[in-house]
């Protein structure tokens, strides 16, 4: 018998008729939040919406035309705000390197929200007082840290704070207040257990039973391998900076999906090139509307993340539906000598081989007029100590993998454990050194 918890039960396992009707009227009230942004003013009067009562059933939202990353970045840094700044209690922004961040300011109303999704998420795993939980998320204006924080405190865990970074004292603690539940990225979490022994730590000195991973795209295979090297249970969790962060969709003790807590997040999933709805088990963009905002209303958000709403389900008795797990985004794919290749594709066959070790980079540079693709892996130090035509034919099995999966013929290098750079926070591992046109 799986141990299952309810937060907000009623909610939790409402019927559709209740959950929708419960929507419309948050719908409702969100697009009195956007009238008073001169963004959406202006777009939704061309679509004959000027006050809430303009809105009579969830079809409506059809109607209002997607808001994307670029229409965020060009109301940097306050264009979307729809309160007076003194009713601001926090601002965010995305994790984005490159160019203008994404910024989601918050009421009181929009944080205590935000924190309730995050509790009915961490019970869903299970998990309650009884748990110490260890955050190696970043804290900051990346929401990972702060966002399951407060959910984890408001579930009443013992929360240490951790942060990201400095492995050796996370392992520490990890031991001497025998830290039950992590919350990380999948490759960190790897990366740590390639640091036990090197710490003088073996698993019977950890107490841990559950790990929170997300942040970045990783494979089914990557979960189990985590789960069978730590003995533990690992959960998918999803969320993004501008949907409030983590507690958007997460996985309940079944683990067949993440739960998107609909009755919040309205969740569309829609054709990247087209825009058109696809119906349930088809796979395409994610387009989010939280419901209940306030200080940064956003109407049908495209997030470039890939997936499917699952058909069937969950036997935990949950009515709100599943994602699958984010194959990628419509953005890093990439296109390789014509060929489109997701950089999961390429996780999901190095993962399964059972002498690959804990990390991988993908790497693309210029040969002439054509693109060259090299995987870069590393591998146990076990293959080391054998003799190299052992070496060789790994090589070999792996280049036939990709080749099979992915089309294109790619340079494979193995590497020593270690040897490949660690990323405390989301991996990079994509090194594209292609001349961009
Ligand atoms: P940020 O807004 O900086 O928190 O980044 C959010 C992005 O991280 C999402 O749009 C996804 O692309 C990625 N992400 C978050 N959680 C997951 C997950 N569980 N699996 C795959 N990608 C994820
Ligand atoms: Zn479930």
């Amino acid at each position: 018998m799986k141990k299952e918890t309810f937060w907000d039960k009623k909610i939790e396992t409402a019927d559709r008729k209740i959950l929708d009707s419960l929507k419309l009227k948050q719908l409702k009230r969100l697009v009195g939040y956007a009238l008073r942004t001169v963004f959406y003013k202006s777009r939704l009067k061309a679509v004959g919406i000027s006050s809430p009562r303009d809105i009579r059933s969830l079809k409506d939202l059809a109607r209002i035309p997607f808001t994307t990353k670029d229409d965020l970045r060009e109301c940097y840094p306050n264009g979307l705000l729809s309160v007076p700044m003194s009713r601001v209690v926090r601002i965010h922004t995305s994790s984005g390197t490159t160019g203008i961040p994404t910024v989601i300011h918050h009421t009181q109303k929009d944080l205590n929200s935000w924190t309730d999704l995050v509790a009915r998420s961490i019970s869903a795993t299970g998990a309650g007082k009884q748990d110490i939980f260890q955050n190696m998320m970043t804290y900051g204006m990346f929401t990972g840290g702060l966002g399951l924080h407060y959910g984890a405190e408001r579930v009443g865990m013992t929360v240490i704070p951790m942060g990201g970074g400095n492995t050796r004292r996370q392992i520490q603690i990890m031991r001497d207040f025998g830290t039950t539940v992590l919350h990380i990225t999948p490759s960190y979490m790897l990366h740590l257990y390639s640091m036990l022994s090197e710490c003088g730590a073996t698993l019977k000195d950890f107490k841990l039973k559950k790990a929170y991973l997300g942040a970045e795209p990783y494979s089914e295979d990557t979960r189990s391998k985590i789960e069978k090297m730590w003995q533990i249970d690992a959960y998918n969790s999803y969320g993004l900076s501008e949907m409030n962060g983590p507690g958007v969709a997460f996985e309940c003790v079944y683990k067949t999906g993440m739960h998107v807590w609909e009755d919040v997040y309205h969740v569309e999933i829609v054709d990247p090139k087209t825009g058109e709805l696809l119906d349930d088990g088809l796979e395409g963009e994610l387009v989010f509307t939280n419901l209940l905002r306030e200080a940064t209303p956003l109407l049908r958000y495209r997030t470039r993340d890939m997936a499917a709403i699952l058909k069937g389900s969950c036997p935990c008795g949950r009515t709100h539906r599943r994602l699958s797990r984010i194959t990628g985004r419509t953005d890093d794919m990439l296109i390789i000598n014509g060929v489109n290749v997701y950089p999961s594709q390429i996780e999901s066959v190095v993962m399964k081989m059972p002498e690959v070790g804990n990390n991988y980079q993908i790497c693309l540079e210029k040969d002439g007029a054509l693109d060259s693709l090299t995987v870069k892996i590393e591998i146990s130090s076990r293959m080391f100590q054998g003799d190299l035509g052992l070496i060789d034919r790994l090589k070999e099995r792996i280049k036939e993998s990709l080749r099979a999966s992915i089309v294109i013929n790619p340079r494979v290098e193995l590497h020593e454990p270690g040897s490949l750079p660690v990323f405390e926070g989301k991996a990079k591992r994509v090194v594209d050194n292609r001349i961009k046109i």
